[in-house]
């Protein structure tokens, strides 16, 4: 095992999440409405920095996913096995967010976040909620009309489903194509490498992100808010050191521990961007790389998950709702919180995991018990910070799923699970270009055969 003399990825993302909050906090509290720091910092340095990586990431998102897919389906080579995967997936996405939300609603009607709340006293921001997509047309836009639409929008369900038809066309076809599943391996083979590339930088970015976040939102936005905000936190931590680490270990019987430690780099890009979308090709790294799972699995279960496994959203719904129906002292009885689980769930799978996009499934949810919808203009003001850590969440809960899929089905390498310091990148090796290969490319770009 090699020594690590150098700080690792892992560490240095941590340290810039660190450094970015308490930057952040600092000039929140010391200079606020200071033009300079504002215009310069925040606004100038952060702001670029951390637009730049998050822009970044998401240029990596559909070219990784796609290619992955391909090369995983052919990968697989039975299709039967496919389906298993995809619905063992599928049953604990639903299964894990169902469980998430009934912890947080046991908890919020445990704590009773909102009762007494002073309406008058409170400064409720307007919010005009969204329309959000009826389940049937979601179900029927998974099938996309035209891919290159899809592919043009980023739609992560129909660029999982068109994918997968291009890779099951391939095994079909057999032989003839092999040529092809070898480009496409090889093009997944760049879009992993330029994941390399863009992590290291990544510590700036989560640096910029975080710093910028922070300086903007005073904690004091917390203050009257805080048994709604405590309530989310408890029930989130619940359900990410209780419920997904028993799930993993009942079921693998994996060390937890090793499972928590090497989903650390992922967990921060997620907490740093709030979006599980953008956070697929960290998740993805840190799944096969870091937790030795089969690319034929993860290449699925880490998209599917960003995009219907949202078991942190459905927990700030559940307490929402309590929260809410306290507020508005509304009594909505067992009948009317099973909806709210039914609602939930369904709300996961129809939205993608992009920043914020929690309160537009909540207000869905709020819509079909009867609540008023102001409740989420009570609750706007914290909902970009929890939004943070219940990313974070969704992310560890796609890779909790996609290990247990992968160890059902024996597509995991536990030797790299238990290995510590399986892939975690060291830059000046992996981003490295041998004199060989420039000659090497040089001669055959010069190539006159080559150019005509
Ligand atoms: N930001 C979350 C995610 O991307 C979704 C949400 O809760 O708004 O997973």
């Amino acid at each position: 095992m090699a020594e690590k003399k150098k700080m690792s990825l892992t560490m240095k993302i941590l340290l810039g999440l660190v450094l970015g909050l308490i930057t952040g906090v600092l000039i929140n509290t010391f200079f606020k409405g200071n033009e300079v720091v504002d215009t310069w910092l925040v606004k100038g340095i952060f702001e670029l920095g951390g637009g730049i990586f998050l822009n970044l990431l998401k240029m990596l998102v559909v070219p990784l996913v796609t290619f992955s897919l391909i090369v995983g389906v052919c990968g697989i080579g039975d299709i039967a096995a496919l389906g298993r995967i995809g619905i063992k997936s599928f049953l604990l996405y639903v299964l894990t967010t169902a469980i998430a939300i009934t912890t947080a609603i046991g908890l919020a009607m445990l704590i009773g976040p909102g009762q007494g709340f002073d309406m008058q006293s409170s400064k409720a921001a307007e919010f005009t909620a969204k329309e959000a997509p009826p389940i049937t047309e979601v179900f029927i836009n998974i099938v996309p009309s035209n891919p290159v639409a899809t592919f043009a929008n980023g739609d992560m369900l129909g660029i999982i489903f068109y994918a997968i038809m291009v890779g099951i066309a391939l095994l079909i076809i057999g032989k003839a194509v092999k040529p092809v599943v070898q480009a496409a391996e090889m093009l997944n083979e760049v879009a992993m490498k330029l994941v390399d590339m863009v992590m290291s930088v990544a510590h700036i970015g989560v640096f910029c992100l975080i710093a910028k976040t922070f300086a903007e939102q005073g904690i004091e936005l917390i203050l009257p808010m805080a048994s709604y905000f405590f309530t989310v936190l408890g029930a989130l931590g619940i359900h990410f050191f209780v419920t997904i680490l028993v799930i993993l270990f009942v079921l693998t019987r994996f060390n937890p521990l090793t499972f928590l430690r090497k989903m650390r780099s992922a967990q921060a890009f997620a907490f740093s961007t709030a979006s599980s979308g953008a956070t697929i090709p960290i998740t993805l790294q840190c799944v096969t790389e870091r937790l030795g799972v089969k690319n034929s699995v993860a290449s699925f279960t880490v998209p599917l998950g960003a995009t219907i496994n949202m078991d942190g959203t459905a927990i700030m719904q559940g307490v929402a709702t309590v929260f809410i129906a306290n507020v508005y002292g509304i009594e909505l009885g067992v009948g009317g919180y099973i909806t709210v689980i039914g609602m939930a769930v369904l709300a996961s799978i129809g939205t993608a995991g992009v920043p914020g996009v929690g309160l537009i499934m909540l207000a869905m949810v709020l819509n079909q018990v009867g609540l008023p919808l102001e409740g989420i203009g009570l609750i706007l003001g914290v909902d970009r910070l929890l939004d943070m850590c219940r990313t974070a969440v969704n992310i560890t809960g796609d890779a909790m799923v996609s290990t247990v899929v992968a160890k059902g089905e024996g597509k995991i390498d536990t030797d790299i699970y238990n290995d510590p310091y399986a892939g975690d990148i060291d830059f000046d090796e992996e981003l490295d270009i041998s004199d060989e290969d420039e000659e090497e490319f040089a001669r055959v770009v010069d190539d006159p055969l080559v150019k005509k």
